[in-house]
């Protein structure tokens, strides 16, 4: 088959999706194994054949999950912004790696672009980041600076000998700084964990009390993270009470906004949720996540200079790569990142930044804000429904409430499986104080007040359905 006629066919499959993908079920699913028996992965066929490489593609697409169906309501993510697909259609035409100039160079100064807006946007002046793989490794890269910060010479001699580190976060942080804890060397006990109050949010009185003991024991931290939207309850940690104890106990403050900071782009959500970031040392954002950019795309800021960074990351003998030509302007962006191959992630985000603007982005927030706000009103409405915790923000956390004598936790999972396994929803779960919540979720711009109305309705019928089975019982 000529080239033409594949793209042709490919644009064909694509069309046919993409026009699909909210009507009928969110998925077709099936469990593991008999999905195993109908994909036939051991099928010899495809050597050199283009109608049997796309049989494959229409297996995928015929049991992929439509992410962009208004009942797929699970993750921080649905879908995808059209100006960002085309992105990344073009992206992987022209495969190329994001590390160099030399073969990225408009990738690279969008890239540039991307970081000035958004330093500017958050108001770190004189500031650099790069984007990363996404917030699990900026929060990881970002705890590695605060160590470098401290103790330049870790970057040499490792911890061996050093103070002992201690990082402090969020009880209901993201699980990425644990992961941080064990990748850095600092080890998972030395990640402690602040008890939360009533919002959801660190006990600033508690967090004292650690930092206390812990500098009392001979220990250092070096590392406070305010989380903005933490993931089951998008609870907003204050950061002004933190940047007084920075003064005395001179960590470093990341801001971990991979689900909540796009806050940032509405002044007035901003005001309300994150009133003191500029003065944060380093804050991480998805794209990806509430503003809908195709997976990944993340942008890692620092509130410091770019030699700061290129101090942090660079190691080895990279001559053969990086070649920084005439002048101070950093050219490739590889050298201040722990990569070396790079996806480029910045085409995509570039075409949705043009194609929004900052007020569409603003009024995308804003009206998830008051969809969530609706979505609980509702809660509270129906009899059959309750709320586990208060909503804090964006995420609302709620539960059918099962009879006397059938406990909450294991009927609400049984509901959530049957909702998902017969195509007619999917919700996230996540525990709120000890008790299971169903995690409702607003990423997808198809989603408005009748699929809200809709998706309730589907938790209902779910809830009553297995009440019958129950009760049908002997
Ligand atoms: C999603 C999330 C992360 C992880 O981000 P990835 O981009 O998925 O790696 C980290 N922190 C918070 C608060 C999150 O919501």
């Amino acid at each position: 088959m000529e080239q033409d006629k594949i793209f042709e066919r490919l644009m064909q499959l694509v069309i046919h999706y993409y026009h699909d993908r909210d009507q009928g079920k969110f998925v077709d699913y099936l469990d593991l194994e008999p999905l195993r028996q109908r994909l036939g992965l051991e099928d010899e066929r495809g050597r050199g054949d283009w109608d049997a490489l796309f049989t494959w593609v229409e297996r995928y697409l015929a049991h992929a999950v439509r992410t962009d169906h208004p009942a797929y309501l699970n993750r921080m993510w649905a879908g995808a912004n059209l100006p960002s697909v085309i992105g990344e259609v073009i992206v992987a035409v022209t495969n190329t790696s994001a590390c160099t100039f030399e073969t990225a160079p408009v990738s690279t100064l969008m890239e540039k672009y991307l970081l000035q807006t958004m330093l500017d946007l958050v108001g770190f002046k004189g500031g650099c980041g790069q984007m990363t793989t996404g917030s699990s490794n900026a929060n990881m890269l970002a705890m590695m600076a605060a160590r470098n910060d401290l103790q330049p010479e870790a970057k040499q001699r490792g911890l061996f000998g050093s103070s002992h580190l201690v990082a402090m976060v969020n009880a209901d942080a993201h699980y990425s700084m644990d992961r941080a804890a064990n990748i850095l060397g600092l080890g998972t006990d030395h990640l402690l964990k602040v008890p939360v109050d009533d919002h959801g949010r660190m006990r600033i009185p508690a967090l004292e009390g650690l930092l206390a003991e812990t500098v009392a024991s001979g220990g250092k931290p070096f590392f406070v993270v305010a989380t903005a939207g933490t993931t089951v309850r998008g609870s907003y940690d204050l950061v002004e009470p933190l940047l007084k104890l920075r003064e005395r106990y001179g960590f470093w403050l990341h801001v971990d906004g991979a689900w909540g900071g796009s806050v940032i782009f509405s002044d007035r959500l901003r005001r309300r949720f994150l009133p003191a970031l500029a003065q944060a040392d380093s804050f991480t954002l998805d794209f990806h996540k509430m503003m809908g950019t195709a997976l990944m795309c993340n942008v890692l800021l620092f509130n410091r200079q770019p030699v700061f960074l290129r101090e942090v990351c660079s190691a080895g003998d990279e001559s053969y790569i990086f070649h920084q030509g005439e002048g101070d302007e950093v050219r490739d962006l590889g050298t201040l990142s722990l990569q070396c191959g790079r996806r480029v992630d910045s085409l995509k985000w570039f075409l949705d930044w043009k194609f929004y603007g900052q007020a569409g982005l603003a009024e995308r927030v804003e009206r998830y804000l008051e969809l969530c706000q609706y979505a609980e009103d509702q809660v509270d409405r129906l009899p059959e429904l309750e709320m586990v915790a208060p909503r804090e923000s964006f995420n609302v956390c709620f539960r059918f409430r099962s009879p006397e004598g059938i406990p909450a936790a294991p009927f609400n999972q049984a509901l959530r499986e049957r909702l998902h396994r017969s195509g007619r929803a999917l919700v996230g779960t996540g525990y709120v104080n000890g008790q299971l919540a169903l995690r409702l979720l607003i990423t997808n711009i198809n989603v408005g007040k009748p699929e809200i109305d809709h998706f309730f309705q589907s938790v209902i019928e779910t809830g009553r359905e297995l009440l019958a089975e129950r009760s049908g019982r002997p």
